[in-house]
Order: structure tokens, then C-alpha cells, then sequence
């Protein structure tokens, strides 16, 4: 039986062997032997949109003794809740921020979270007894900018497709989720995502260091929703070691939504540790469910979404017909459509949304189908981006042998 302090004095040694879930995977799926014995830490990730994402801001407005207590505050326009530490009398705020708060139907608190990440102006508003004050601030002023995540990284999640022929608004669309049976909507990164690898939460619990948007976190407890079935986590992790390109905003048909990620290192303690990472798509079930009550009616695999498929959406310019405005660019949800430079991969999350769009097929990339029984349903739509979860596994990968990121155990169960 190895322990975490075995593996982490390893991983200080530099002697510890490490590999993501995938290249675990490719290895067995190679026909290599592999016991625990021969690995010591798998990296394992997930990216999408996660609604339950929200931020602890504490930061400087204006000369203390200016105003008594804020009522109202907004941050680039999204609102935020001042509080619950009043700061009476101190020009600063104690305030939360939704993830899924909006200012506008473009921008939310997914975009706010990423711009302040990013260390830019953040416009803050403030109302007191009818006074208003204003000031720009960044992520080096506010002494504490803290992410939590309320529910993440559940261990599968679902697809949806409109079963009725009426189109449906939803935050599972980007321009409406059309029927009977014309498109689905997929969520989850499949035999990479943290949980799916560890489905008992034998080494997952209270505790477990991770990576949260690319920073250092740790997990609290469960998340809302979650259930021995179907668990998922609740994290936290400061923002000032945060990298943008690992979160972000995502505009719905039914507005902005909060992209988030989560990277967590399984350490090899067992065989029957070894096990749970052998899963693989094929054996991931993907319920599949109806846009109106999410109840799910039949059951199709991650293979569907992740095998013989393109995580990655490519641009050839030279397909390009120049239409008079670019409809790809128009419905982007995360704006990274610039033409004639094409995607920006800083901001593009593989969703697949522009390759419908783009008359002239400039988007490519193959999306699959979703098959469930009888039922073959294309997929347009991914709110889950597996090539960055990928990356994020990688790097977590190369922290852990740079001896930048050591292994916790967990002090406390999750289920
Ligand atoms: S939608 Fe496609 S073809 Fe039309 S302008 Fe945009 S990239 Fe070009
Ligand atoms: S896949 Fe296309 S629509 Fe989706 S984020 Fe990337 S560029 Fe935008």
C-alpha cells in the first residue's frame, strides 16, 4: 500500500511518475501491464460551464469615512451583493458575485471573473444613501478575490435535445435548442473528468488540493445536487494565481453563462485505485434528457462525443465566401470569432456553435452523434471544452514534476 507522503517524497525527490488520465489510458489501451506499482499520480481535468461559480471580492472604493455602507454595487455593470461584512465607514466592500449574474445579454460574471483574473480595469459602482461613488480597480488592489464553486466537476453530466418541434431557449443553447430530435447539447469531458476517475471518492474528499481555473484550491465538501450517484464537488481557490484562459464567459439563448475548470491529481495508492482510472468513454454513460424537465429518457456513451471525434475546431480562410456580416462571429458565445484572422484560441472553447453557421464552411470539426437506442441525434453544441481540460491536465502533470505541486490527503469523506 503506497501513501500520499510516500508519493509526495517522491514527488520531491523528483523520482515520482506521473501521467494524465489520457496517456494512462493510450498506454492500456496499447496492451501495456501496468500495476500500481509503476505510476504514481494521474492528472485528470475537466472545462465547461459550470453555473454554480461565484466570487468573494474584498476591494477599495474610496477615502475612509466617505460613505457609511454600500447598498448597491456593480462591477463592469454586473451587480454584485455588498456584504455581509458591512465595512462601515471603512470606502471599501465586502461583496459576492454570481457567476451567472448579467449586465448586459453579452457580458455576465463569467467574463467579469475572467477580465479581473486577466488584471484589468474593472469599472466598480457603488450606491449609499443616494450618493454614488465610482473607481476603476484591479486584481492587485483587492486584497482578498477568492473563487468558489457551489457545485463542479460532477461525475458525468447529461445531453439534451428538444423532443417537441417548438424551439426552446435555454442555457443548454446558444440560439435556441431546435426539435423534434434535430440537435443535441452535450456537457462533460468524458474518462478524463476527476470524479469519473475516481467514482467512489476513495482518494476525492474535504481537502484535496486541485487546480481551480489553473490555480491552486482545494475541495470543501460536496457540492448542491450531488448525490452518491451523480456526486460533484465544491471548491475554492484565490484568483490572484488564476489563469484567464482556463475560465471565462459563455453566452446562452438564455444569457451569459461562467466557464470554470477543475484539475485534480489522483495518487496511485492501490490497484483498486489503478482500476477506476482504467474507465474509458465507451463505458461512461451520457443520460440523455429533454430541454424542458432535464429528466432523462434514454442513455447514450461519452464515446458518442470524445471518440473518432475533433476536440479542437479548426478555421481554413480560404473556405470563406464573405458574407456580408459573419454569422459565426455573430453567435460565437465567446466572442473569438475575428475575421479575417479566424479564431482566437485564447478565447475559443471547441462548443462547435460556428460550424453550423458558417455558410461557407470555413469551421470545421466533427462533432458525432449522440445515440441512444433508435435515436441518432447530431451534436451541435458542446458546453464542455476536452482539449483545454486536456492541457490542464498536462500542466498539472508538469507542476507536480517540477515539484511546484504536492498531493493532500483528504481529512473527511464527501459521500
Ligand atoms: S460565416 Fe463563414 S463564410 Fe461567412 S463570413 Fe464568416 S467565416 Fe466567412
Ligand atoms: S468553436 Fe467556434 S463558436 Fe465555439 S467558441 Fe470556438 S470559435 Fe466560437
Amino acid at each position: 500500500m503506497k501513501t500520499i507522503d510516500g508519493i509526495n517524497k517522491k514527488i520531491a525527490e523528483g523520482s515520482a511518475v506521473v501521467c494524465t488520465a489520457e496517456e494512462l489510458k493510450q498506454r492500456i489501451a496499447d496492451g501495456e501491464t501496468i500495476t500500481a506499482a509503476d505510476v504514481d499520480v494521474v492528472t485528470t481535468g475537466t472545462f465547461g460551464v459550470m453555473s454554480g461559480t461565484l466570487a468573494v471580492l474584498h476591494l477599495p472604493v474610496t477615502a475612509p469615512g466617505t460613505f457609511r455602507q454600500a447598498e448597491k454595487v456593480w462591477l463592469n455593470g454586473v451587480p454584485a451583493i455588498p456584504g455581509p461584512c458591512p465595512n462601515e465607514g471603512l470606502g471599501s466592500v465586502d461583496l459576492v458575485v454570481y457567476g451567472t449574474a448579467h449586465a448586459s445579454a453579452a457580458y455576465g460574471g463569467g467574463h467579469l471573473f475572467r477580465d479581473i483574473v486577466a488584471g484589468k480595469e474593472i469599472t466598480v459602482d457603488v450606491e449609499s444613501s443616494h450618493l454614488w461613488f465610482s473607481r476603476s480597480v484591479t486584481l492587485a488592489e483587492m486584497g482578498h478575490a477568492r473563487l468558489i464553486t457551489t457545485r463542479s466537476a460532477f461525475r458525468n453530466y447529461l445531453a439534451v435535445i428538444n423532443t417537441k418541434p417548438d424551439t426552446v431557449q435555454s442555457i443548454f443553447s446558444v440560439q435556441g435548442l431546435t426539435g423534434p430530435y434535430t440537435e443535441a447539447s452535450v456537457s462533460g469531458c468524458g474518462d478524463i473528468n476527476p470524479i469519473q476517475n475516481d467514482p467512489d471518492l476513495r482518494v476525492i474528499g474535504v481537502g484535496t488540493r486541485l487546480l481551480l481555473n489553473g490555480g491552486t484550491g482545494y475541495v470543501m465538501g460536496q457540492g448542491t445536487r450531488s448525490s452518491r450517484e451523480k456526486p460533484n464537488i465544491a471548491a475554492y481557490g484565490d484568483m490572484h494565481a488564476m489563469n484567464p484562459e482556463m475560465m471565462g464567459g459563455f453566452v446562452t439563448s438564455l444569457g451569459p453563462e461562467c466557464n470554470s475548470s477543475v484539475a485534480i491529481p489522483i495518487p496511485v495508492l492501490d490497484d483498486t485505485v489503478l482500476t477506476s482510472l482504467r474507465i474509458t468513454n465507451n463505458r461512461i454513460p451520457l443520460p440523455v434528457a429533454d430541454v424542458r424537465d432535464r429528466i432523462p429518457f434514454a442513455t447514450a456513451s461519452y464515446a458518442d462525443v470524445w471518440d473518432g471525434t475533433d476536440s479542437a475546431i479548426s478555421y481554413s480562410p480560404d473556405a470563406c465566401i464573405h458574407c456580408e456580416t459573419c454569422p459565426a462571429a455573430q453567435v460565437c458565445p465567446t466572442g473569438a470569432i475575428t475575421l479575417p484572422t479566424g479564431i482566437d484560441p485564447q478565447l475559443c472553447v471547441n462548443c462547435g456553435t460556428c460550424v453550423r453557421e458558417c455558410p461557407g464552411g470555413a469551421f470545421s470539426g466533427n462533432l458525432g452523434v449522440l445515440t441512444a437506442g433508435a435515436t441518432k441525434v447530431p451534436i451541435t453544441l458542446r458546453q464542455s471544452d476536452r482539449a483545454r481540460a486536456l492541457r490542464l491536465c498536462t500542466h498539472l502533470k508538469d507542476l507536480i514534476l517540477d515539484r511546484k505541486f504536492s498531493l493532500t490527503g483528504k481529512v473527511e469523506d464527501l459521500v
